[in-house]
């Protein structure tokens, strides 16, 4: 029987249990696929730790990439042996093997390998919707990303740069700052020694277009106070944790701001969504304009320490797990 990582009560990493779990044949509208890599991200700590309930107990994990080995009725686009990469649909991607609705499976560039597939696929989708939707990227736009040298930091911040925006990112260490700065950033802020929004104030003069802001309550208030009048503070992660309830006056005081709380799914929900945000992507990474660094890899079974890591804000670009 294929292996699975588990959980049967919400808690730190040692919630997490290697498990034997039974896999049937695909029911109709599904594909069973293999996985040959498994993506980490941050929103799978917040599923262990119970910030996002889910029934219990529950496999854990959004991202994978693989090879389809069956496929149930009225699956015509994919076929055994089709290499797939993807990201949300069901919880339970950190496992060997699974079944999962096939029109959340985009097949995989031959140019780019599964751990690659498994690296990008969410942070790069993520990126994909906050720079090209969420608020539309403009040549000449002054843009902060925090936690530039994280997963969806680097990738969006190389992505901004592609699109011809001047680059604010945000980083704990030295160490990441180098990292952010050969990643697209042009400038490169330590948030845990700077006032954010007073640095941004004096590179920009009246402040950034938008801020993407996947930290969430400890930079809040330091990104509407970075922003221009009339931006936008896209928050659409908790890292640090939750953002607190605020008054909305104080969007009118700042400069009337506009706030939103994304999710990734509500972009894609759709298969035409899916498949045009993915193919945005791939064109992306193909061509080189953005470069998916996987600067951590984990054996499946080890990914309590994975998480431990990640937490820890040990890690840097995206990290993945191997079966
Ligand atoms: P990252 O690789 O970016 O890791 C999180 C980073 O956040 C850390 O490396 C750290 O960078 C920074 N950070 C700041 N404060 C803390 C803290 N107190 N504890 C831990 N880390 C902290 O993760 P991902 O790329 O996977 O995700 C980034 C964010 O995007 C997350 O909040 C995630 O939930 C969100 N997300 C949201 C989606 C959506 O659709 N809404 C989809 C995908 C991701 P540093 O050391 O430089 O501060």
């Amino acid at each position: 029987m294929p292996f699975a990582i588990r959980f049967h009560q919400t808690g730190g990493p040692e919630v997490l249990r290697w498990e034997e779990v039974a896999v049937g044949d695909p029911a109709p509208g599904e594909a069973r696929v293999r996985h040959e890599a498994v993506g980490l991200n941050f929103i799978d700590t917040y599923h262990r730790g119970g910030l996002y309930p889910l029934p219990l107990p529950s496999g854990l994990g959004r991202e994978g990439a693989g090879v389809v080995e069956a496929v149930g009725d009225g699956v015509t686009d994919l076929k055994p042996g089709d290499r797939v990469a993807y990201a949300g649909g069901p919880i339970g991607a950190y496992c060997q093997v699974r079944c999962l609705p096939a029109d959340r499976l985009l097949k995989l560039p031959d140019s780019l390998s599964f751990n690659t597939g498994a690296a990008m696929m969410l942070q790069g989708l993520t990126a994909a919707y906050l720079l090209r939707r969420t608020y539309p990227v403009q040549r000449g736009d002054k843009v902060l990303i925090h936690a530039a040298a994280g997963g969806v930091g680097l990738i969006a911040c190389q992505w901004a740069k592609a699109l011809g925006a001047t680059v604010i990112g945000t980083v704990s260490t030295e160490a990441k700052a180098e990292l952010a700065g050969k990643h697209g950033c042009d400038h490169v802020i330590l948030y845990t020694r700077e006032d954010v929004a007073k640095r941004v104030r004096e590179i920009t003069g009246e402040g950034v277009a938008v801020v993407y802001d996947g930290v969430g309550k400890d930079t809040f208030m330091g990104s509407l106070d970075s922003l221009r009048p009339r931006g936008m503070l896209v928050t659409f992660g908790n890292a640090s944790g939750a953002v607190p309830p605020f008054d909305p006056l104080l969007l009118a005081q700042k400069g009337s701001l506009f706030v939103t709380r994304p999710v990734l799914d509500h972009y894609t929900s759709k298969r035409s969504e899916l498949v045009a945000l993915g193919s945005e992507l791939f064109d992306v990474v193909v061509s080189g304009q953005v470069k998916i660094e996987v600067n951590q890899t984990y054996a499946l079974a080890d990914a309590a320490q994975a998480h431990r890591d990640l937490e820890a804000r040990k890690t840097t670009g995206s990290t993945i797990l191997v079966p």
